[in-house]
């Protein structure tokens, strides 16, 4: 426990098909006025530097949201529009970025804070002792930019804390559930948080992410989400990107300078209650996303829903 910082992973490929998912379901629950709850149950740090040790290290940002980045300019300079969920997610960083080189990367608290209204509120739990420090921080910085402090961080298990906030009294929650699976037993807990949650307010609509690995409890986890959306008679989606194998001679390099020669080559998001956009808006956003990021053998991406 504890030995997971996802400092030195954040902005990689996973986090931006994680986060292009986020952004474009928030957005859609925006349409209405009623009040958001708003819960990230595992929020890591909240803002990371992609130019510090950690991201330099890994090399998975300069990979993923980097190489992103560059495509996005390219077709800027081409005069080429981007997928309306790409976009939004690139106006996202140049907001952090302004002077358009890509240093500060926002993590999933930062992406909601920055679109909370008054009306909703934000409840973020962490347990690392470093990564919550971190957090309190930059929670800090924000509500005393905010008029009327919405924001909520909690120190405690996140699988946990959600059941005590749900139902909210608007009805209304968009809740981002994002272990880093560094414990086998978080593939059984995100199954009866999803479970539980949808007993105490099954109209949330509640944002999975998962890595696609070679694990059973990994393997049988989307299956288990899809049985439980079908149980509670609710709409789901479920989006997964594989950028594919990186060829021989990088994964050699890649070992030889002490990190795995194999890292996480595919992951997914699973959506229950979906904003019905989202399959359009992922249908036209992971073909782009893919042709940036692809890697090598195995590349795809997929965005099956109930309907399909
Ligand atoms: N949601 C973040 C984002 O998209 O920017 C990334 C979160 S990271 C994948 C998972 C985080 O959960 C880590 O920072 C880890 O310390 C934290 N964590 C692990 N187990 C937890 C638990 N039971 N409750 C709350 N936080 C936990």
């Amino acid at each position: 426990m504890f030995s997971y910082r996802h400092a030195f992973h954040a902005g990689n490929h996973a986090d931006v098909l994680k986060h292009i998912a986020l952004l474009a379901t928030l957005r859609h629950l925006q349409h209405k006025d009623g009040g958001l709850l708003l819960v990230d149950t595992h929020a890591g740090a909240g803002l990371y530097r992609l130019d510090h040790e950690q991201a330099r290290t890994s090399g998975e940002a300069a990979r993923g949201v980097g190489t992103l980045w560059q495509a996005a300019a390219r077709a800027q300079a081409a005069r080429a529009a981007l997928p309306a969920a790409v976009q939004d997610y690139i106006d996202r960083l140049l907001e952090l970025n302004p002077g358009g080189v890509l240093r500060h990367y926002p993590g999933s608290p930062a992406l909601l804070q920055a679109l909370l209204r008054p009306q909703d509120r934000l409840t973020l739990f962490e347990l690392h002792p470093t990564d919550a420090r971190l957090l309190d921080r930059t929670v800090r910085g924000w509500l005393a930019r905010t008029p009327r402090p919405a924001i909520d961080l909690r120190r405690v298990d996140g699988f946990d804390g959600l059941r005590a906030l749900l139902p909210p009294p608007s009805r209304r929650a968009l809740v981002l559930i994002d272990p880093s699976y560094e414990l086998k037993a978080d593939y059984s807990r995100v199954a009866a948080v999803l479970a539980d949650a949808l007993r105490r307010l099954a109209v949330g609509c509640y944002v999975v992410w998962y890595p696609v690995i070679g694990r059973s409890q990994a393997h049988s986890l989307p299956k288990r989400l899809r049985a439980l959306a079908q149980r509670a008679q609710r709409p789901w989606l479920q989006a997964e990107l594989n950028v594919g194998a990186r060829p021989d001679p990088a994964a050699k390099a890649a070992a030889a300078r002490g990190r795995p020669a194999t890292e996480l080559r595919a992951s997914g998001v699973f959506v229950v209650n979906p904003p019905h956009t989202l399959v359009t808006q992922l249908r036209e956003a992971l073909p782009w996303v893919l042709a940036a990021l692809r890697q090598g053998v195995g590349a795809q991406w997929s965005v099956q829903t109930a309907a399909d």
